[in-house]
């Protein structure tokens, strides 16, 4: 049998979730182990759009209350972590583009109105005409208005990679994951066989957190699982574009977020309203035809003839919402050593190791002397959806 381990947090699941809090607990001098049975990443963060949101999307439904909101302060706080003075060095991860983009393609709507009206986007949107329009949008064919929010799109494979070299030795490909209790309580795990004893165990595993919840004898905190249909798109003819078009309705008719390719060609990938309930219920091809039609009503100087087409189907996994669940923070719930949650975000990863950390301060938890982690075997990092479907 492997050696037995101790630790301080040992955390389950290396997405965004998972590796920033373990950056963050092995910065400040906690040690941690971080499991992981597939790939760094590979659930929903690579395959997230990367947009680091300030909430300003969420006011156009009027969700958002104000600053008191998590999400309006993640903007600055990844923006410290890239310049690397921030609460972790994340120097050298690819910013793609300084700013996400709102643009409404036909006249003013309604629900822009309502959007500038609000107090979470004054002051933080500027319209952008002529050469400050997104590359793709620069052609004398283009009407509509073009806002700037004050958001960031990250490369998330560099940001994985990043913060994998950030979790130094306590990162565990690992498959089997058991209770170790202890006069009935829970004291650690077993992971594939070999006993990891830990101050505190945190659950940050995505849609996996409800599985082993149940394998550890745990029913609550309840999960929902939300699918989309995202559309990527490859072409010679593709310029870089990180916005959300507006339609009618509450939320964006398309997200659209650009990716650099390994050949070097641009890569777009569609969210928003095409990607979720309609969406969801199209077959690939017919997903494809619907946003291939989107791309040439809104930009019908494109030229789509050497334009290559692929389909996601990825589920959103969160906490099962009710009336007290906020959309714009982490969430997390404890009972006894265990710490189980969603960032529900991306770009509240920051808030959800927060979370945690408060956990283990009101708690008293203090780093203790550990044995050296001995050599474990590593996860691989998530390889991008577009280099796998192209
Ligand atoms: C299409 C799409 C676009 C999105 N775009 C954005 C965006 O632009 N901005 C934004 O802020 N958010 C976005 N999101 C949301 C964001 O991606 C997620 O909220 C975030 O990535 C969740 O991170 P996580 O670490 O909790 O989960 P995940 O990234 O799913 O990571 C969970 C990890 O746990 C591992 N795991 C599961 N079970 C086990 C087990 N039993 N043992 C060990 N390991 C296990 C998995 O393999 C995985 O690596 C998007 C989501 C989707 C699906």
């Amino acid at each position: 049998m492997s050696q037995a381990l101790s630790t301080d947090v040992l955390i389950v699941g290396g997405g965004i979730a998972g590796l920033w809090l373990n950056a963050r607990l092995r910065r400040q001098g906690f040690a941690s182990v971080l499991v992981e049975n597939a790939s760094l990443g590979g659930g929903q963060s690579v395959k997230s759009q990367g947009i680091i949101h300030g909430g300003a999307k969420y006011a156009l439904h009027g969700a958002l209350s104000g600053a008191s909101e998590a999400i309006a302060d993640m903007p600055r706080r990844w923006r410290e972590a890239l310049a690397g003075n921030g609460e972790l060095d994340l120097t050298g991860v690819r910013l793609l583009s300084d700013a996400h983009y709102l643009w409404s393609p036909g006249s003013l709507a309604g629900n822009i109105t309502s959007f500038f009206a609000s107090k979470a986007v004054r002051g933080r949107v500027d319209q952008v005409k002529g050469e400050q329009l997104p590359p793709a949008l620069q052609h004398p064919q283009f009407k509509g208005k073009v806002y700037r929010l004050a958001e960031l799109v990250l490369d998330v494979p560099s940001l994985i990679a990043r913060l994998s070299e950030l979790a130094g030795d306590g990162l565990l490909a690992a498959e089997r994951i058991e209770p170790l209790r202890e006069q009935g309580e829970l004291v650690g795990l077993r992971v594939d066989g070999r006993e990891i004893r830990a101050q505190r165990i945190v659950l940050s595993a995505g849609r996996g957190n409800a599985e082993l919840l149940a394998a550890l004898g745990f029913d609550q905190p309840a999960q929902q699982l939300r699918p989309l249909h995202m559309v990527l798109a490859k072409g010679p003819t593709l310029k870089p574009l990180y916005a959300h078009c507006l339609g009618g309705g509450a939320k964006p008719r398309v997200t659209v977020t650009t990716h650099p390719a390994a050949d070097g060609e641009w890569v777009w990938y569609l969210g928003g309203d095409l990607a979720e309930a309609d969406g969801v219920a199209r077959d690939e091809t017919a997903q494809i035809k619907a946003a291939q039609k989107e791309v040439a009503d809104l930009l019908p100087w494109i030229d789509q003839s050497s334009t290559r087409w692929a389909t996601l189907r990825v589920e959103r996994a969160e906490p099962a919402q009710s009336g007290l669940v906020r959309p714009d923070n982490a969430f997390l719930a404890e009972q006894q050593r265990l710490l189980v949650g969603w960032p529900t975000k991306l770009a509240l990863a920051p808030d959800f190791a927060d979370r945690v950390l408060a956990a283990l301060d009101r708690d008293g938890i203090q780093p203790a002397a550990h044995a050296a982690l001995p050599d474990l075997p590593r996860p691989a990092v998530a390889r991008p959806a577009w280099e796998e479907l192209f």
